[in-house]
């Protein structure tokens, strides 16, 4: 079946990537930030943006970058990898810091460690001992989160919610990564309400987590461009945020 585009043929769509635009999009969300912080009794300041510009060209993560966004989201090492390339010029006083939060292939374990200060998406014990090697070969330190399959939907990574302690123990071993909290992906639902007890549910397992092995494991990753507001008000400290900053991906 070919899809024609039905609308927008002889008037183009003003382009999304003006830094007016990506500047009014973030003036935005963190609003909206601030408000379901508010609404939970949060202090803004408890979470973190993580602008997720896979499929985003360098050039507008730079305008990004430039309207204040400091930590950047990819799903794939080999997208990343020339971006990141590109923008190496950015001074390092700005802090820029790059976020993996898709699938790792184990083979690109070591450049993921090369390449990104934390990964989101730490799936296996084995992929996290295979990351802890890198780490200590490279001298770096990398911070991870378990990602949990709470939808138990199979085209989805993550453990179950079940095995999260025991991985937990495992990883607690490991000399050169730090694992500082719980992520998740749910079912996706037209009506966003509806993926609130993913979210409660990640919070008690890192409330469990956080018992076993400490304080130090209290970051939870949830929650993306139609549902970060509910996330918030369930606990997420990391939201993700891809289309509601840089337009519909193609
Ligand atoms: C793409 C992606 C996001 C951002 O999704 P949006 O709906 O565009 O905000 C967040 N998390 C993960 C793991 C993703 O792959």
């Amino acid at each position: 079946m070919s899809i024609t585009p039905a609308t927008h043929s002889s008037s183009p769509i003003p382009p999304i990537d003006r830094a007016d635009d990506t500047r009014a999009r973030l003036d935005l969300i963190n609003t909206r930030i601030a408000s379901a912080c508010q609404r939970a009794g949060r202090a803004s300041s408890e979470v973190t943006l993580v602008a997720v510009s896979k499929t985003v060209s360098a050039a507008r993560i730079r305008s990004a970058i430039d309207c204040g966004v400091r930590i950047l989201g990819e799903n794939r090492v080999q997208e990343a990898s020339p971006k990141m390339a590109e923008l190496s010029d950015l001074p390092s006083e700005l802090g820029v810091r790059w976020h993996f939060i898709g699938h790792l292939q184990s083979n690109k374990a070591r450049r993921a460690v090369e390449l990104f200060e934390t990964i989101h998406s730490v799936d296996t014990i084995s992929l996290a001992e295979r990351l802890d090697r890198a780490a200590a070969e490279l001298g770096r330190r990398l911070r991870i989160l378990l990602e949990v399959n709470l939808g138990g939907e199979s085209s989805k990574s993550g453990m179950a919610g079940d095995d999260v302690a025991t991985a937990a123990e495992k990883i607690a071993r490991c000399n050169d990564i730090d694992l500082v909290g719980l992520m998740t992906v749910p079912p996706y639902h037209e009506q966003a309400e509806k993926v609130r007890p993913y979210f409660r549910k990640l919070r008690e397992l890192r409330d469990e987590l956080r018992a076993i092995v400490g304080d130090s494991c209290s970051e939870l990753s949830m929650g993306m461009s139609h549902d970060f507001e509910i996330a918030i008000e369930e606990g997420a400290t990391v939201v993700r945020v891809g289309t509601a900053l840089f337009g519909s991906r193609q």
